[in-house]
C-alpha cells in the first residue's frame, strides 16, 4: 500500500514543489495550510501539473480539532512540517507571534504523533541555525545556535532542540531535521513559484520585483565584503532540487533506525549576489537597475553547505543550477504578475 503523508504548509513556496515531487513517486499526500502565506489556486495548479488532487484541509495546524480528525480518519506514515511564519524583518517586530505559531505548530504535531502512533516527521529547519559561525562550509555536526540574530531563526533553532528531545525521549520516533540554503527558482510550468505580497527582504524575490517594473532598483547590500567580488556569498538552490531532497528524506526517515538525523541542503557552491545579477540578465536577456547599497545589519560574508552527508546517506545530487533558477523565477513571475 501506498505511503501517507501528511505535509503542512503544503500550498506553499517549498511545500508545493513537495508534494509534486510526493505525488510523482506515488505517495498519498494530505495538505494542511491555513493561507496565511499562500492561496487556495495552488491546489488546482497541483492538480493540473500531476493529474492528482490530494486531500487538503485549510486549518491552523495549532487547531487539534482538525488534526485529531484528520490523524483519526488517515494512518498517517508521516509529516514533512513546513508550516510557518518566516519573515526575518517582521518576526523582529512580531516575536510572539512567532514564536506561537514556529513552536506551537510542532507541539501540536508531536501530540498526535504520540497520541496516533505516527513515528517520522521531518521538519524544515534553515542555516541561519548555524548562526555567527564562519567555519565554512557548514557541516551538520557543527556547533548551532550561537549568535542567531532574529526570532525566526531562534524558533529554528528551538524546534531543532524540541525535536531532537522528542526523538530521544521517546521509543520509536525519528526525526529528520533538513537545514536549507537559499531556495530560489521555481516550477518549470511557471504554475508555481515565489510571490510575497509585501515589499521582500529576500534577495530572488526583490530582484523578480524589479524584473516586472514593480520596484524600481536593486539594491546590492554592500560590495566590500572580503569576497572575490566585494557582495555576499550564499549558496542558492533550486527549489526543485531542495523538494527532491524531501522525497529522499521521507525513504530514508521510512527506514531509519537512528532517532535524529539532520542534513543540509544546499548546493555546496556559493554565488555572489552580483553573480545573481549576472546571470539573472543573462538568461532572461535584460538589465537589472541596481545600486551599491550600506551592508546589511547582520549579514555574514559567506554562507555556503557542505552536502556531503545528504549525498552519501540520501543519495542528494542537485542537478539545476543558478541559470536554471533565474529563467525558471523569471518564467513564473512573467506569467503569474497582476493576477493578484
Ligand atoms: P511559505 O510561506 O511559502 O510556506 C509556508 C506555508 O505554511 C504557507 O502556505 C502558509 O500559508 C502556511 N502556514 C503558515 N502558518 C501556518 C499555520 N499556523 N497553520 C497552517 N499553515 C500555515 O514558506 P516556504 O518558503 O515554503 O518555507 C517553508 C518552510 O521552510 C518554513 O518553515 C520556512 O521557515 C522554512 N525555510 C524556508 C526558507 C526559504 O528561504 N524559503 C529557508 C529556510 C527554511
Ligand atoms: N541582498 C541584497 N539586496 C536585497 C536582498 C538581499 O543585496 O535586496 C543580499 C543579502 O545581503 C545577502 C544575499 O543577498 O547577501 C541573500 O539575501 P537573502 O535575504 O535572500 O538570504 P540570507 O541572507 O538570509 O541568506
Amino acid at each position: 500500500m501506498n505511503k501517507t503523508v501528511l505535509v503542512t504548509g503544503g500550498l506553499g513556496f517549498i511545500g508545493s514543489h513537495t508534494v509534486l515531487d510526493l505525488l510523482a513517486n506515488d505517495y498519498e499526500v494530505i495538505i494542511i495550510d491555513n493561507l496565511v502565506n499562500s492561496h487556495i489556486e495552488v491546489l488546482d495548479h497541483i492538480a493540473t501539473i500531476s493529474g492528482k488532487k490530494p486531500l487538503f484541509f485549510e486549518a491552523d495546524v495549532r487547531n487539534e480539532e482538525v488534526l485529531n480528525k484528520i490523524f483519526k480518519e488517515y494512518h498517517i506514515d508521516a509529516i514533512i512540517h513546513f508550516a510557518g511564519l518566516k519573515a526575518v524583518g517582521e518576526s523582529v517586530k512580531k516575536p510572539t507571534l512567532y514564536y506561537d505559531v514556529n513552536i506551537n505548530t510542532t507541539l501540536a504535531l508531536l501530540k498526535m504523533m504520540k497520541k496516533y502512533n505516527c513515528h517520522n516527521i521531518i521538519f524544515s529547519s534553515s542555516a541561519t541555525v548555524y548562526g555567527e559561525s564562519r567555519e565554512l562550509p557548514f557541516t551538520e555536526n557543527m556547533n548551532v545556535g550561537v549568535g542567531i540574530k532574529n526570532p525566526y531563526g531562534e524558533t529554528k533553532y528551538i524546534n531543532e532542540l524540541l525535536l531532537k528531545d522528542f526523538a530521544t525521549s521517546e521509543d520509536d520516533m525519528h526525526v529528520i531535521l533538513l537545514r536549507y540554503f537559499n531556495p530560489i527558482g521555481a516550477h518549470k510550468s511557471g504554475l508555481l513559484g515565489e510571490d510575497p505580497k509585501d515589499i521582500p527582504n529576500n534577495l530572488m524575490p526583490y530582484v523578480l520585483k524589479v524584473a516586472v517594473g514593480e520596484l524600481d532598483h536593486l539594491t546590492v547590500f554592500g560590495d566590500d565584503y572580503d569576497t572575490p567580488d566585494g557582495t555576499c556569498i550564499r549558496d542558492y538552490i533550486h527549489v526543485l532540487d531542495l523538494a527532491h531532497g524531501h522525497v529522499l528524506a521521507l525513504s530514508k526517515i521510512l527506514g531509519m533506525k537512528d532517532k535524529c538525523e539532520i542534513y543540509n541542503l544546499g548546493t555546496g557552491k556559493g554565488s555572489s549576489v552580483l553573480e545573481i545579477v549576472h546571470a539573472f540578465n543573462n538568461v532572461n536577456h535584460i538589465k537589472l537597475p541596481y545600486v551599491i547599497g550600506p551592508r546589511r545589519e547582520g549579514d555574514a560574508a559567506m554562507s555556503f553547505a557542505s552536502i556531503e552527508k545528504a549525498r552519501k546517506e540520501l543519495g542528494f545530487e542537485p542537478i539545476y543550477t543558478i541559470e536554471d533558477a533565474c529563467l525558471d523565477a523569471f518564467n513564473f513571475i512573467k506569467k503569474h504578475v497582476g493576477k493578484e
